[in-house]
């Protein structure tokens, strides 16, 4: 008997997508443990990957020995390898792919000695004339120990005053933050529905929970207890918020709270922090991670605690390799390492409220706005009406009003839409055929400060027609609302008024989130305008008054979820409005008044709502009644591409599937960059236990690469 080793491979190819077993070398047999990154011989080549396992066995002349250890200390904990196997399973990923996801590309393959995170603290007291040295100590004076990168954030040209005051023992540097030294600010008197919340989560054997409360009801403050629970116990904590969530506001909630324990992981960092971070995670010297959701996959030894903010939010479903959902993620790490998971939204997705109502996770609310704030009021404007009264403008008069009040009484506004590139294309009023994009079947967005068209898909510019490309007529002209048009209609009407636009146009990196954020914080601007990616997450106390523009442009895309995500966005635009004593208003513009997502949304009411949406989705099969497989056959040829589609529809129907399997029909998206679409979808009842699904369609996959198979897809366009 010999020690071997089964080793991941990091290869992304089908046929290397199983563990390679090697010897294990006497030189290494005290020293390899399950989770090291190894370099191994592979053929004539050498390959690295994760040991798996390690076990007596048979020698055997074929085996190989392992060359050596990359990396001193293991990459990933035992649970993590068996998240990566059942992410593989449930995602239909290689390995190695979940592995990647796992593991930072610069913990890989860096390997100079880990970076070494520095801590100031001030001795005594210093008193000195008004310098930067002296701005600086006073600084970490008043915020207790504090890593070089946050006071080189905060004083970027702070490196020589640092230098100075070490010299002169004014400050003293510290390898990692002593534990006496953390503070936690007082959390405020809690209010009894948080109390109840918080004793119900606390007593209960159940780990999972729905958080489910209106917003600004006070949930990011049961979190702030929860993390706290866990760190009492010595336990890490795990806070995920969708990416652009990320606010400066949101994560300086959690260092006021937590201090030097909080560590941030979203995608703005540098591979260096990401190593950095990574590594203090796994060493235990952060305590709490607010993070975007690779965060999920950190090597945390000691969770107590996964917080999922927003749990609603599509940006928790990656959308590459691996495919996974972070929920899903969420829940099955908790279970493995016993932690609590809370998942917290206003309004949750129709999974997560019927996993809560069956019971298979515990569920409390908190059915009001702390301190009796109200929620604003809501008035939905018939648009067609205005149209009839002959108002062609993109406000109605309600708006004009509401936002000509909020303006003389010095107060914010936010105007929001719903979605940019629907919105302002170009569009022949004779024959009523929109300018599309040549190589993607879509509209080409109208760009007002370039005068120019762009395809959002595949970045082709054009220059605007002035006359028809199919009939000629010269009645062209540009339809809709993009978030140009509003802010210059709101400057034509409104010529004093201060405004700031955000969108993916003028929002690029991370930090001019928090560049805008407090430019409308502190009262710099009067009026922001904004697609979705202002609907959430932060609050701004001055804001009375938010107009959603047009409510309804997500309702009819061809997507089971639009009528949930139009209520999500309406419920947390609103949201934006009367967060402080002032109270507010929501003027919500649409072309379905009727329709109940606008209605509920209107009420505030998502119990309603979704008492509304389970029905329609049990009578139409979709989730959370199903589970869905969506499959993506592209190609340049339209015919091909249309028989292979026929082919693989007709292969899984014949294959004695139980499972619906509908298509194949052209993508709704049936072009894009040149290459025509088509999806074959399938559905499979809930509750019917595993079935060999997933194996047929892996073994789809390895015949026929090219089909892009996404579990429980979110993106069905
Ligand atoms: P949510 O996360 O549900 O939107 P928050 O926790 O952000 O709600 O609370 C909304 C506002 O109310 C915040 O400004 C918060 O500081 C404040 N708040 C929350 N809980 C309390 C409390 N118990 N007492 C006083 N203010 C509170
Ligand atoms: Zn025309
Ligand atoms: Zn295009």
């Amino acid at each position: 008997m010999v020690r071997l080793a089964d080793v991941i491979l990091d290869r992304v190819v089908g046929v290397l997508d199983h563990p390679f077993t090697y010897r294990v070398p006497d030189s290494l047999d005290d020293d390899l443990k399950v989770g090291h990154w190894v370099s191994v011989p592979l053929g004539r080549a050498e390959a690295q990957g994760v040991v798996q396992r390690v076990y007596e066995g048979e020698d055997s002349p074929q085996l190989k020995p392992i060359t050596g250890l990359v990396l001193p200390e293991p990459v990933l904990t035992p649970h993590l390898l068996e998240l990566a196997d059942w992410m593989s399973d449930a995602y239909l990923c290689y390995q190695a792919q979940a592995v990647r996801a796992m593991v930072p590309t610069s913990v890989r393959q860096d390997r100079s000695a880990r970076p070494q995170v520095l801590w100031y603290r001030t001795v005594g007291t210093r008193v000195g004339r008004p310098s930067l040295k002296q701005t600086v100590f006073e600084y970490i004076a008043q915020h207790g120990p504090v890593d070089r990168r946050t006071v080189l954030d905060v004083f970027p040209n702070a490196g020589a005053a640092l230098r100075a005051l070490v010299a002169e023992e004014a400050l003293e540097v510290l390898t990692r933050v002593p534990e006496r030294d953390f503070q936690a600010s007082a959390s405020p008197a809690l209010t009894p529905d948080q109390e109840v919340v918080l004793a119900t989560i606390r007593s209960a054997r159940e780990t999972s929970w729905l958080l489910e409360g209106v917003t600004g009801s006070g949930k990011t403050e049961v979190y702030l207890s929860l993390i706290q629970d866990a760190l009492r116990d010595g336990k890490q904590a795990l806070a995920l918020l969708p990416e652009i969530a990320l606010t400066p506001q949101t994560v300086s909630r959690f260092r006021e709270r937590f201090g030097n324990h909080v560590a941030v992981w979203h995608s703005g960092l540098s591979a260096g922090e990401r190593r950095l971070t990574w590594e203090a995670v796994r060493a235990h010297e952060v305590s709490v991670v607010v993070g975007a959701r690779s965060a999920v996959f950190l090597p945390f030894d000691s969770l107590g605690l996964i917080v999922l903010d927003e749990e609603h939010e599509p940006s928790y479903k990656q959308d590459e390799h691996p495919r996974y959902h972070t929920r899903d993620v969420a829940l099955k790490r908790g279970q493995q390492e016993g932690a609590r998971v809370i998942l917290g939204s206003a309004t949750p997705s129709l999974e997560t409220r019927f996993a809560a109502d069956s019971g298979s996770i515990g569920y409390v609310r908190l059915p009001s706005r702390v301190l009796g704030r109200p929620l604003p009021t809501v008035e939905v404007v018939d648009m067609r009406e205005e149209l009839r009264a002959g108002n062609r403008d993109i406000f109605s008069g309600t708006l004009k009003h509401a936002l000509e009040e909020t303006l003389a009484a010095r107060e914010q506004a936010i105007l929001f839409l719903n979605r940019r590139g629907f919105a302002t294309f170009v569009l022949c009023r004779s024959c009523g055929q929109a300018v599309e994009c040549p190589q993607c079947s879509v509209s080409m967005t109208f760009h007002q400060r370039e005068n120019q068209l762009l395809c959002h898909y595949c970045e082709r510019t054009a220059a605007v027609p002035t006359q028809c490309p199919e009939c000629g007529s010269d009645k062209i002209r540009h339809f809709g609302a993009g978030t140009e048009r509003v802010v210059d209609e709101v400057a034509r009407l409104f010529p004093e008024a201060r405004i700031v636009r955000a969108d993916r146009d003028t929002l690029t990196r991370p930090q001019d989130y928090a560049d805008l954020y407090y430019q409308f914080f502190r009262g710099e601007a009067d009026v922001l305008v904004g697609t979705q990616m202002i609907a959430k997450g932060m609050d701004f106390p001055r804001v009375t008054l938010v107009g959603v523009v047009a409510a309804d442009t997500a309702l009819h895309l061809p997507d089971f979820r639009s009528a949930e995500r139009t209520f999500q966005l309406l419920v947390q635009a609103g949201g934006r409005s009367g967060r402080s004593e002032r109270g507010g208003r929501v003027v919500v513009q649409t072309y379905n008044p009727d329709h109940y997502a606008v209605q509920w949304a209107a009420e505030h009411d998502y119990g309603h709502f979704y008492q509304d949406e389970i029905l329609y989705r049990q009578a139409t099969g979709y989730p959370p009644f199903t589970d869905l497989w969506l499959l993506v056959l592209e190609g340049a040829d339209l015919d091909e591409v249309r028989r292979d589609a026929d082919a693989v529809a007709r292969e899984l129907r014949q294959s004695g599937l139980d499972e619906q399997v509908l298509g194949p029909a052209p993508a709704p998206l049936a072009k894009v960059r040149g290459h025509f679409r088509f999806h074959v979808l399938i559905k499979q009842d809930r509750g019917r236990g595993e079935s060999d699904i997933s194996t047929r369609l892996r073994d789809l996959q390895a015949r026929r690469p090219g089909i892009n198979i996404t579990r429980d897809p979110y993106f069905m366009m």
